[in-house]
C-alpha cells in the first residue's frame, strides 16, 4: 500500500472523529410522556383486592393485532377471584403483536384494563415479550386481601339441634364456630409450608379464658396472650418503628416489645372433639350453600 493511500485513510479517521455523532447511547435522558401515552396494560382491581376484569374476552375481539389471549373460568363458593360470576383464569398480552392502539381499553366493560405510562419493554426471547396475568395485575392495595375471596354471601347456621340445646350450647357453638374458622386459617398456612408451634394472642376476645382454651384446643396450638391489649395497633406501631429504623427489622421489634403475660394450652380431651367437629364443620359449608338466602 503507498504511503498516501495510508495517509488518506488516516485523514478520513481523523475527520470523522469530529463529526457529531449519528448514534447515541439509550437512553441519554429520558423524557416524560404524555399524560394519555399508550405504554403497557394493566389490570386493575378493586379496592378489596378483586380482579375486575371478568373475563368477558371483549378486548380480545376488539383488538386489531390479535395480541390478547383471554381464557375464562366461573368463580365458585369457595374461591372468588372477580366480582363477577366469571374470572380470567388466563389473561395473556403479545407486545410482539400489539401497536398500543388502546381499542382493548375501549372494549373493556368493567375498566379492569387499562395503560400506563411505561414503555421500556425489553426482553431477550420473543417469549419474555407475551405478557402472562401475574405481570400484568395490579398489585394488592394496602390492607386488601389477595384472591381468591371466600364467599361473600356466606351465612352462619346452626344444626344438630335437639331439645337439649340451651342458651349455653348455642353461645358455646358459636365460640367454637369461629375457633374453627381460625382452624381454616391455619390449614391454609400449613399448605404453604409453615409450622407454628404457638400462637399468640389479644384484644378483647383474649379476655375470655374460656374462649381460648376452645381455640387453643381447636388449633392444637398452646396460645400466648400478650401485655399489649391492642395488637393490631401495637403491630402498627412497631412496623412504623421498622420503618423509621429504630428496629433492623420486624423479628426484633417483637423481641424489644412484645411480652407475653400467660399460656393458654389445649385441653386434650377437647382436642379430641374438635378434630372430629372440624371434619363435620369443612361439610357443613357445602352442604347449607344450596339453602342458603340469594
Ligand atoms: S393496545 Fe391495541 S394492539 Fe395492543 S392489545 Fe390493545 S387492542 Fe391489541
Ligand atoms: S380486560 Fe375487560 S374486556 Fe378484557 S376480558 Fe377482562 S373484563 Fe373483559
Amino acid at each position: 500500500m503507498m504511503p498516501s493511500e495510508i495517509l488518506k485513510g488516516l485523514s478520513v479517521t481523523f475527520r470523522s472523529m469530529f463529526r457529531r455523532r449519528n448514534t447515541i447511547q439509550y437512553p441519554e435522558q429520558k423524557k416524560p410522556t404524555s399524560p394519555r401515552f399508550h405504554g403497557r396494560h394493566l389490570l386493575n382491581r378493586y379496592p378489596d383486592g378483586l380482579e375486575r376484569c371478568i373475563g368477558c374476552e371483549l378486548c380480545a375481539y376488539a383488538c386489531p393485532a390479535d395480541a390478547i389471549y383471554v381464557q375464562g373460568a366461573e368463580n365458585t363458593p369457595q374461591a372468588r377471584w372477580s366480582v363477577g360470576e366469571r374470572y380470567a383464569a388466563i389473561y395473556q398480552i403479545n407486545y410482539n403483536r400489539c401497536i398500543f392502539c388502546g381499542l382493548c381499553i375501549e372494549a373493556c366493560p368493567t375498566r379492569a384494563l387499562t395503560m400506563t405510562n411505561e414503555y421500556e419493554l425489553s426482553a431477550p426471547t420473543r417469549r419474555g415479550l407475551v405478557y402472562d396475568k401475574p405481570d400484568l395485575l395490579a398489585p394488592v392495595p394496602a390492607g386488601a386481601k389477595a384472591p381468591p375471596h371466600a364467599d361473600a354471601d356466606a351465612r352462619g347456621a346452626f344444626t344438630g339441634l335437639s331439645l337439649r340445646s340451651d342458651r349455653g350450647a348455642l353461645v358455646r357453638a358459636v365460640l367454637e364456630g369461629v375457633a374453627y374458622g381460625l382452624r381454616d386459617s391455619l390449614e391454609l398456612l400449613r399448605e404453604l409450608g409453615v409450622a407454628p408451634e404457638k400462637g399468640r394472642v389479644s384484644g378483647g376476645g383474649a379476655r375470655s379464658s374460656l374462649w381460648l382454651e376452645i381455640v387453643a384446643s381447636a388449633l392444637e396450638l398452646p396460645l400466648e396472650r400478650t401485655v399489649a391489649e391492642e395488637g393490631s395497633a401495637y403491630g402498627a406501631a412497631l412496623l412504623a418503628g421498622v420503618a423509621e429504623g429504630a428496629f433492623a427489622d420486624a423479628s426484633e421489634a417483637v423481641r424489644a416489645c412484645v411480652r407475653v403475660r400467660d399460656t393458654v394450652e389445649p385441653n386434650d380431651a377437647w382436642a379430641r372433639v374438635y378434630a372430629e367437629g372440624y371434619a363435620r364443620f369443612r361439610a357443613l359449608y357445602p352442604a347449607v350453600r344450596g339453602v342458603e338466602n340469594p
